[in-house]
């Protein structure tokens, strides 16, 4: 929303020690090693730590290294990232006066796996709105095979794809961007299911390369960067074979040290990573961190992979995507307090739900461990 001009990045920012609990201690230093056998972790300033419970709640980092040219790219010119700096993307869009617009996201596992189409559905209104859309060509390039994992929001994502005239290219994963030429290489992760997705297109200034490549130039571009676990929890012997924190999916203990737990977007969870996933899994872990603490048998497997997804659509609508573990639709009942029945379809109650209420629950509620 900061990015489409429609919330600002100061009513975002809380001053944290106002949400540090009574009797907790905050230690701000930087974790720099763990060493779950010795149950320590080391920290840059203040050296070695010892813990009975270990709770990795760290997130995420990006890689820009995995996307040639990005870093470069993200600090110049029509290039922008929500996740980096919304306030820019904001600035761009507003300068943008035509040709492509492109929105992609990379192969690995990203926060909130939907907002790399939320800035695009927003900007394809914002372009419509401002009389842009004749002279523009809104491009999604995801590299997945669908629009959306869950079937009833990929329906509706696929009619407003339509309404706004969207460009949408599955299968492609941007690998390259050369900002001289303000071009972007994308490779065919899907050439079997999509043998020509992409052809050689005058209208979207596209280049067909070898090795199941193509390039398109761009004249505005917002992407997530390529998102990893820190270093130092691989380097701990804490993570799976995809790099990230080996946790059981229901209850999240780590599947090999019993007192170290794991949550968010650190966590090998098989969900989209999201504030509103971390909600639902943070009981399941104090409950089961409460119960090793006494010496008790963990019990508590509730967590069912349930996440979020607030999918903006349009200035004044969304959709809310909710699910679990198996893709399925799991809208909360509490919706229909609100009057809302049909949240797999755009609406302007969710709308106000998002810019208003969340924003109210989470400082409110969520953040102090409140049930909502
Ligand atoms: C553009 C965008 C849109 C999003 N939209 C939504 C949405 O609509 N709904 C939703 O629910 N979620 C959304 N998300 C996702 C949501 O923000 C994340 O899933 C959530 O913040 C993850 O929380 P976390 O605590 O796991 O990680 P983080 O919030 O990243 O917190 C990790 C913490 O660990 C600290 N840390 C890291 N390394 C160290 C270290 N070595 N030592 C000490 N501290 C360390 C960091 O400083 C940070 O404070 C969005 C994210 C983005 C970027």
């Amino acid at each position: 929303m900061v990015g489409a001009g429609c919330y600002s990045l100061k009513n975002c920012i809380r001053e944290e020690s106002n949400f540090i609990p009574d009797g907790v201690e905050w230690i701000k230093d930087y974790a720099i090693k763990i060493d779950p056998k010795s149950y320590e972790v080391t920290l840059q300033k203040q050296g070695r730590i010892a813990y009975q419970v270990l709770i990795v709640a760290t997130g995420v980092t990006y890689d820009f290294s995995m996307i040639e040219g990005l870093k470069e790219a993200l600090d110049r010119g029509v290039v922008c990232s929500n996740y980096i700096n919304p306030e820019k993307t904001w600035e761009l869009l507003q300068k943008f006066k035509g040709g492509n617009a492109i929105f992609t996201q990379p192969t690995t596992p990203i926060k909130c796996g939907g907002a790399p189409q939320k800035a695009a559905y927003l900007s394809a209104d914002y372009i419509r709105k401002h009389g842009l859309k004749e002279k523009s060509n809104v491009i999604l390039a995801l590299p997945g095979s669908v629009i959306f994992g869950v079937k009833i929001i990929a329906e509706t994502l696929m009619q407003k794809v339509k309404e706004y005239d969207i460009h949408l290219k599955l299968g492609l994963a941007p690998v390259k961007i050369d900002i001289q030429k303000r071009t972007i290489t994308f490779k065919n992760v899907l050439p079997n299911e999509n043998q020509c997705i992409i052809n050689d297109d005058p209208k979207l200034r596209t280049t067909i390369l070898p090795e199941n490549k193509v390039e398109i130039a761009f004249d505005f571009l917002h992407l997530a960067p390529p998102q990893t676990t820190h270093s130092f929890i691989k380097e701990s012997g804490l993570t799976n074979s995809l790099g990230w924190v080996d946790v059981n999916i229901h209850s999240l203990q780590h599947n090999v040290y019993p007192n170290i737990f794991s949550l968010g977007d650190a966590a090998a969870l098989p969900t989209a990573k999201t504030g509103a996933a971390i909600r639902k899994q943070v009981p399941v872990l104090v409950d089961n961190v409460l119960s090793y603490l006494k010496g008790k048998t963990i019990q508590n497997f509730d967590y069912q992979g349930y996440s979020s997804c607030p999918l903006v659509t349009g200035y004044g609508e969304m959709v809310l995507a909710e699910f679990n573990y198996k893709n399925e639709f799991t809208p909360d009942p509490k919706l229909k307090r609100m009057l809302i029945f049909d949240s797999y379809k755009p609406h302007w109650r969710l709308w106000i739900l998002k810019k208003y209420i969340l924003p109210y629950l989470y400082w409110n509620k969520m953040l102090k461990g409140i049930p909502v």
